[in-house]
C-alpha cells in the first residue's frame, strides 16, 4: 500500500480518540511505522523544543529535522540549534527564505511592524511549504501544545491540513511539568532564553517585536506579536485563517 492510501484510509477521529490515552513515544513510533520515510519532525528550537527532538530521535535517528532559518532569529537561537543538533546527532534541514536578511529589509522594511503576516508568510510559511514539497513528506510531528495559547487549546493530536499531509502531535496533551520533568530525567536543556522569561521564542528583528519576555501568569504565548491579534506564524493553520 502507498503512502497515499494509507493517508485516505486513516480514521482520524478514531486515532484521536486512541491517542488521548497513548504515551507520546508511542505515538512517534506508529506515526514512523505509518509514515515511513516520508515524515519529519518540525523545530523551531524554542523554549522547550528539545522534547520533540528527543522522542523523535529515539525512534528513528535520522528522521530529517525542519527548521526556517528567517534570518531574524535570536543568536541564542542559533547557538542553541547548533549545540542541539550535536548533542543528538540530528540530521538538520535547514529552510531559508527567498531573499536574505539585507535584500528583504532593502525591498520591504520592517515589514514586522505593519504587517507581520505578511512577514511571517515570506520568511516563514513560503519556506516550510518549499521543505516539506522539496522532502516529499506525506506527514510531520510538531510539539504544539494545548496550554500553550487559546488558539491551540483544542488542537487534535492527529489532523489532515489543507494540503493533504498529516501532522501529528505527540505532545498536545503535555502540560509544562511535563516537560520539564521530560528534560530533565534525558539531560536536555531549555532554550537559554527561557531562564530570562521568553517563554516562546521565534524572530526578535528588533527589540521587543515579535518575541517579548512574559509576566507571571501569562499565556506562554503572550508574548508574541504583542500589540497584535496574532500568536501563530501560520505553520499550525490551514488556511482559514484562524489563528494566523
Ligand atoms: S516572527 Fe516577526 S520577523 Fe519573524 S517572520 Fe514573523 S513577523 Fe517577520
Amino acid at each position: 500500500m502507498s503512502a497515499e492510501d494509507v493517508r485516505a484510509d486513516l480514521d482520524l477521529d478514531a486515532l484521536n480518540a486512541e491517542f488521548e490515552h497513548r504515551r507520546a513515544l508511542d505515538i512517534v513510533d506508529w506515526a514512523v511505522s505509518t509514515f515511513d520515510g516520508r515524515i519529519a519532525v518540525s523545530s523551531s528550537f524554542g523554549a522547550d523544543s528539545a522534547v520533540m527532538l528527543h522522542l523523535c530521535t529515539r525512534v528513528r535517528p535520522d528522521i530529517p529535522v525542519i527548521t526556517v532559518d528567517t534570518g531574524f532569529l535570536f543568536p541564542e537561537t542559533v547557538a542553541f540549534r547548533d549545540r542541539l543538533a550535536e548533542q543528538l546527532g540530528l540530521n538538520l534541514k535547514i529552510f531559508r527564505p527567498r531573499m536574505d536578511r539585507a535584500a528583504f529589509l532593502a525591498e520591504h522594511g520592517k515589514m514586522w511592524r505593519v504587517n507581520p503576516d505578511a512577514c511571517c508568510a515570506f520568511n516563514k510559511r513560503e519556506p516550510f511549504d518549499r521543505a516539506k514539497r522539496e522532502l516529499g513528506l506525506h506527514a510531520w510531528f510538531t510539539g504544539i501544545r494545548r496550554e500553550q495559547s487559546r488558539t491551540r487549546k483544542n488542537a487534535p493530536i492527529i489532523e489532515k491540513g489543507f494540503d493533504g499531509l498529516i501532522k501529528v502531535c505527540p505532545i498536545a496533551t503535555w502540560t509544562a511539568k511535563d516537560v520539564h520533568y521530560y528534560l530533565q530525567e534525558n539531560g536536555l536543556p531549555y532554550h537559554p532564553l527561557r531562564a530570562q522569561g521568553f517563554l516562546s521564542i521565534g524572530c526578535q528583528p528588533e527589540e521587543d517585536y515579535c518575541t517579548k519576555r512574559v509576566e507571571p501568569g501569562q499565556d506562554p504565548r503572550a508574548g508574541r506579536w504583542a500589540g497584535f491579534d496574532k500568536t501563530e506564524c501560520g505553520l499550525h493553520t490551514y488556511g482559514d485563517g484562524s489563528g494566523i
